[in-house]
């Protein structure tokens, strides 16, 4: 701590300097891990071709300039992490209610609320409630054991905390190597649900594919489980499609139950098996048993946009798994859980087989095979992130009475690394950071209480 204090006394000598790195760390979102770029801005005249303006990172303190990491994971960057959670909240509501390019007449729309889960790789110890009331988490009658002699049930009632939720009850028994690619697979399985989708929608209406005149449009996180595996949440709304390509209402008899219907059909059908080497057979990838579908109403509309765009933040942290793809020998040194652990070595030994090379699965490692996006939508669902960005940006620049032509600028721009050259630089990002919270905390608080008062300042 002395040499962080040491740097942070250091920082406050100069008034000046200090003004502008706090201004940077703002700027910045107090980041945890920014770039740290250096380099110079030319602003040209685009009619003289002269040099108008010229901005220099000589200027600012360490001649740097720092730029947010822009990860989307908590873990990883909190500040930017909730940055991406705010437009993840966007693109999903606006889906939903209207705005941001998407006519306001979708709320009209069928929308379904979808869980997809895995199926059952093994028995693991969970936590059952039943009418209200926490039951024993696998109860067998007459004891036994697995093969590998150990009990098949277990008796215990879990708290919401115990640490074995999760665990396999025989970890010899849990098919790793099917759980590893599920998790792998997920995607495809997610793409020929998708497909499906609208087969089973012209079934159920009894017109060809062709003239069925609707189209699914959805957006989805993926949500790993305590026992590794994922789980999929979808909004999934149906478009009418007129001849100019624009999102309107669908025919009346296209219903909410409809809907459910076919999102049920195409979750039973889609069905696949995993890559296998030639004489052999490959594993089932099919959704697990429990495929629910629900009506979206406006209340819990807002209840599922928090939800997905909390997700949308995440990765494996529920499983307790690893942030960084794993490199060499990492393999040999994984402070996981053993369950996790187990997960990850599959994985990486999975790798080797020649038939299972498309899925990179020591790529993706760390993340249990599974190798997809945690929040996608199509296209038609709602805006992008890009646009969302785009937007944040204009503002500011007009905020600050920015916003001309840029394209004439010439930057030259190299990067001198990541995160903050000293620990006092990263301790005052972070209490920076959680000044911040403290005082949205206090205005949202401010606004409750008072919102005539809040409107005002
Ligand atoms: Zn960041
Ligand atoms: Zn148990
Ligand atoms: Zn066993």
């Amino acid at each position: 701590m002395t040499t962080a204090l040491q740097n942070v006394l250091a920082r406050a000598a100069d008034p000046d300097e200090w003004e502008r790195f706090e201004r940077q760390l703002r700027a910045t979102g107090y980041c945890r891990r920014p770039l740290r770029l250096k380099g110079r801005v030319d602003s040209v005249d685009p009619k003289t071709g002269e040099v108008v303006r010229t901005y220099s990172t000589e200027d600012e303190p360490d001649g740097t300039l720092l730029k947010c990491c822009g990860n989307r994971r908590e873990a990883v960057c909190p500040s930017c992490a909730e940055v991406y959670r705010g437009d993840a909240y966007q693109l999903v509501a606006s889906g939903m209610r209207g705005g941001k390019g998407v006519p306001e007449s979708v709320t009209e729309h069928p929308m379904v609320f979808l869980t997809l889960t895995a199926p059952s790789f093994g028995p693991v110890h969970s936590r059952r409630v039943d009418g209200g009331q926490a039951r024993r988490c696998r109860p067998r009658r007459d004891g036994g054991t697995c093969p590998h002699g150990l009990p098949v049930g277990c008796s215990v009632v879990h708290d919401e905390d115990d640490e074995r939720l999760g665990e396999p009850i025989c970890a010899e028994c849990f098919d790793y190597e099917h759980a590893v690619l599920w998790n792998a697979l997920a995607p495809e399985l997610w793409r020929r649900t998708a497909i499906q989708l609208p087969r089973e929608l012209a079934r159920l209406v009894g017109v060809s594919q062709k003239k069925l005149r609707v189209r699914v449009s959805y957006v989805k996180v993926a949500e790993f489980q305590r026992r590794g595996a994922l789980h999929f949440h979808c909004v999934l709304r149906l478009d009418g499609l007129d001849d100019n390509g624009e999102v309107v209402a669908p025919p009346a008899r296209f219903t909410e139950q409809l809907l459910i219907d076919a999102a049920q059909a195409a979750a039973r059908h889609a069905s696949f098996l995993s890559p296998a080497p030639p004489n052999a057979t490959g594993r089932p990838i099919r959704w697990g048993g429990q495929v629910d579908a629900r009506a979206l109403d406006e209340e819990t509309s807002k209840l599922t946009a928090r939800y997905l765009a909390k997700y949308a933040t995440k990765s494996t942290e529920a499983v307790g798994g690893l942030l960084y793809r794993l490199e060499g020998d990492d393999i040999d040194r994984l402070r996981v859980r053993p369950h996790v652990q187990r997960y990850v070595k599959t994985a990486w030994n999975l790798a080797l087989r020649r038939e299972l090379h498309p899925l990179k699965l020591r790529r993706w490692a760390h993340s249990l095979g599974f190798r997809g996006h945690c929040f996608t939508k199509s296209r038609r669902y709602s805006t992008t992130f890009t646009a969302l960005r785009q937007a944040r940006h204009e503002h500011v620049l007009r905020r600050n009475g920015e916003l001309r032509d840029r394209s004439s600028d010439v930057r030259r721009w190299h990067y001198s690394g990541s995160g903050y050259r000293t620990p006092g630089d990263a301790w005052l990002a972070e209490s920076g950071r959680k000044r911040a919270v403290e005082q949205r905390r206090v205005a949202r608080e401010e606004l409750r209480t008072n919102p005539l008062e809040g409107r005002r300042r």
